[in-house]
């Protein structure tokens, strides 16, 4: 398990670094803001709210939607950085000064949270419609074994009809999700889309056509 401390205090950091490598923690430690947005992906970072070069917020922001769990360390009384940072997405936060006993706790608690949610997402991300399957979590998708290779906009469209097999996902809805509402795409794209996507499955997985309405993926 690797864990990034986010600290500027060399004492304070020093301090940590050991108690985590003595704990079987693969440890990296930065003291600033800009070096810790540029810092390599591990499992937990440690992250002190007010560094030189700015708040620990501007990191939070940076991590949202990665999967890094946080735990936004505080010094005693500042509340408010406590609970922006939970509201920026920290998982969990200590107060300085904490024992180290408090914290491996903490640190074991936020990964058996992250690593479960983890795995509920990548259950729900997988999708089987007859021989089609389809894995949002790693843009996989395969007909009978046999994998096919998916432009960006071809998955995210067969995945949004994959979510609701036999059911008529509108064009509006469509142009939506996969095009997002605020581009005005030319209708014939998604035609262009929906013939390419026919091509790949080869008939073995169907796209229907619903006149005036939109399409249905029938497996
Ligand atoms: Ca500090």
């Amino acid at each position: 398990m690797r864990i990034l401390v986010v600290e500027d205090d060399d004492r304070v950091a020093r301090g940590l670094v050991t108690a985590l490598r003595h704990a079987g923690y693969d440890v990296h430690r930065v003291g600033t803001v800009a070096d810790a947005v540029s810092a390599p992906p591990v499992d937990v970072v440690l992250l002190d709210m007010g560094l030189p070069d700015g708040s620990g917020l501007e990191v939070l922001r940076r991590l949202r939607d990665s999967g890094t769990a946080v735990i936004a360390v505080t010094a005693r009384g500042e509340e408010r950085d406590r609970v922006l940072g939970l509201r920026a997405g920290a998982d969990d936060y200590v107060v300085k000064p904490f024992g180290t006993a408090e914290l491996l706790a903490r640190i074991e608690a936020v990964l058996r949270r992250t690593r479960k949610a983890r795995a509920e997402v990548s259950d729900a991300e997988a999708v089987e419609v007859g021989p089609l399957k389809l894995d949002s979590a790693t843009r996989a998708v395969s007909v009978q074994g046999r994998e096919l290779a998916l432009t960006r906009k071809e998955f995210d469209l067969l995945a949004l009809l994959a979510a609701r097999p036999g059911q008529v996902v509108s064009r509006d809805l469509i142009m939506d999700q996969v095009w997002q509402a605020s581009y005005e795409a030319p209708t014939r794209t998604l035609d262009t889309h929906v013939a390419a996507l026919r091509g790949k499955l080869g008939g073995l997985v169907r796209i229907e056509t619903v006149r005036g309405v939109g399409y249905r993926l029938v497996g």
